[in-house]
């Protein structure tokens, strides 16, 4: 990323909620593009990995071959935005997870899966988010995990009233438990934006 060049953010499209992802930054005056190779990675200045389903999403990075490179732009500093699934799939330690299933890692922390219960199956609610100025975020809640354990360089950014972690940051990388994207604001996705712009990373 050089001079005025917008930094090219990509959106990780194997499976999920990319097209609200991808839209949200379209707006946000970024190159975004929708990742499924290996080669889409060349030049990515950050990096969102939707919401979706982890276990899926875990089998098809794999399939596809972008599992270890993914590991590998993660650990050389990649800035990346994980929300719900992808906030499992940043996680490194995972709790109920299905049979077999692996995470990225990337992030110091445990996250239990479909952790609210089926009572809390979907919900919109109102979160201060460390970092975001003005009134609470709305965002919603979607069979979504919940943050079990933080390492020490892991810094909380939200939580819920009850003290539940729904929100994590260790450098480069920004996971949530909730959807940020589909309750039209974009205050999370402009947040990101100002770290893949400060880092000013490249993953050539
Ligand atoms: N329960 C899903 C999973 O395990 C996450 C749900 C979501 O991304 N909204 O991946």
């Amino acid at each position: 990323m050089a001079g005025n060049t917008p930094p090219r953010i990509g959106v990780l499209a194997l499976q999920g909620d990319v097209a609200e992802h991808t839209a949200l930054l379209g707006t946000l005056g970024v190159d975004v593009v929708d990742i499924r190779q290996v080669h889409q990675l060349e030049g990515l200045d950050g990096l969102v990995i939707p919401g979706g389903e982890s276990s899926v999403m875990d089998k098809l990075t794999r399939l596809f071959g972008l599992a270890k490179p993914l590991q590998a732009a993660i650990a050389r500093g990649l800035p990346v935005l994980g929300t719900c699934a992808g906030l499992i799939m940043l996680a490194q330690d995972l709790e109920d997870g299905i049979a077999g299933q692996q995470t990225l890692g990337g992030l110091d922390v445990s996250v239990r899966r479909n952790a609210f219960g089926s009572q809390v199956d979907s919900s919109e609610i109102e979160l201060h988010i460390e970092g975001i100025g003005g009134p609470p975020m709305a965002v919603a809640l979607i069979r979504a995990p919940l943050v079990t354990r933080v390492g020490k360089d892991v810094k909380v950014i939200a939580t819920l009233s009850d003290g539940s972690i729904v929100a994590v940051e260790q450098g480069s990388l920004i996971g949530v438990s909730f959807h940020p994207e589909i309750t039209g604001d974009d205050r999370l996705h402009r947040r990101f934006v100002e770290l893949v712009k400060n880092r000013q990373f490249s993953a050539q």
